[in-house]
């Protein structure tokens, strides 16, 4: 395979403009209003290599909300916090062809969440984070990953005000059975919990920073890592997880905000950022920018 590092500004860039003209095919998601107002022409990357070696082109400093890509560093963090014993009792790790949210798949599971790349996983793993409230709860996790990372996320607070200004209903009845099957205790902890750690939020390249935590980063054991690369492989892209997995071939996370990040294994994670959506919740410019980078790594030298 090829080398991140050999990937020059000037392919970037051609890249870059033939996935701006992809934006058009997107939507913003209008169940949190904020998102409505992002401007859908940005477009960023960060490619970064475990030697901190940068290539980032487009805006690097607007900032943006995690969203679902802190799912994985959820389960990072709880990994090392409790071991994968006691976090693989709690939910699994099989991919859904469901919606993110879906209830029905919880359901058809006896409320055993099935990933925890979906939202019943990631409230149920939420709930598991040291701290006695939501604020508490989230800081943990905020100075666990700024500390690791070299980032300085922020909790985006007029985000969250945004999340919570509309019920979200399939949260809620997630939340509801979960609570009902005994998955959760506090089910008001545990959705402001994932509220804000959703609404955690920072640049293209800070993204990119988190992904290097997957990537045979000193400080963080190589197993758990490896734990959660494989379910951000099969389970990270919505339902077109698995399709993408094949395609992409790197493990990769999306979140509704437009981010992609995806991990080169033993090289180093390209960070995307350009709001508009595909039908399955990807960001249409960023998943062009990763297959075209992905396509380009596994092409054999001649
Ligand atoms: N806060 C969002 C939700 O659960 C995150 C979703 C996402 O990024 O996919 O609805």
């Amino acid at each position: 395979m090829k080398q991140l590092s050999d990937l020059s500004s000037k392919q970037l860039s051609d890249w870059l403009s033939e996935a701006s003209q992809q934006t058009q095919k997107g939507k913003l998601p209008n169940y949190i209003p904020l998102l409505q107002d992002s401007k859908p022409s940005v477009l960023t990357i960060c490619i970064i290599t475990k030697n901190n070696y940068i290539l980032s082109q487009g805006d690097s400093q607007i900032k943006f909300p995690l969203m679902s890509i802190i799912k994985p560093f959820l389960l990072l963090y709880l990994l090392s916090e409790f071991g994968e014993e006691l976090i693989f009792q709690k939910v699994g790790s099989q991919p859904s062809n469901y919606s993110f949210n879906s209830l029905k798949q919880l359901q058809l599971d006896q409320g055993f969440p099935r990933n925890p790349m979906i939202n019943s996983g990631a409230l149920t793993l939420a709930s598991l984070l040291p701290g006695n409230d939501g604020d508490r709860k989230c800081q943990n996790l905020q100075q666990w990953l700024n500390q690791h990372s070299q980032c300085d996320l922020f909790l985006d607070e007029l985000m969250l005000h945004s999340v919570q200004s509309l019920p979200n209903l399939r949260n809620k009845a997630i939340i509801d059975e979960l609570t009902k099957t005994g998955q959760i205790n506090d089910p008001d902890i545990t959705l402001d919990t994932y509220n804000k750690i959703c609404c955690l939020s920072g640049n293209i390249i800070e993204l990119a920073r988190l992904g290097l935590l997957l990537v045979n980063s000193p400080n963080i054991s190589t197993k758990n890592a490896t734990i959660v690369r494989n379910i951000m492989t099969t389970c990270g892209l919505y339902e077109a997880s698995e399709n993408l997995a094949k395609h992409i071939g790197f493990p990769s996370k999306s979140g509704v905000s437009g981010a992609i990040l995806s991990i080169v294994p033993e090289q180093g994670a390209i960070a995307c950022y350009s709001p508009p959506l595909d039908a399955q919740g990807n960001s249409v410019a960023s998943l062009y920018l990763i297959e075209k980078i992905a396509t380009a790594l596994h092409t054999r030298e001649k």
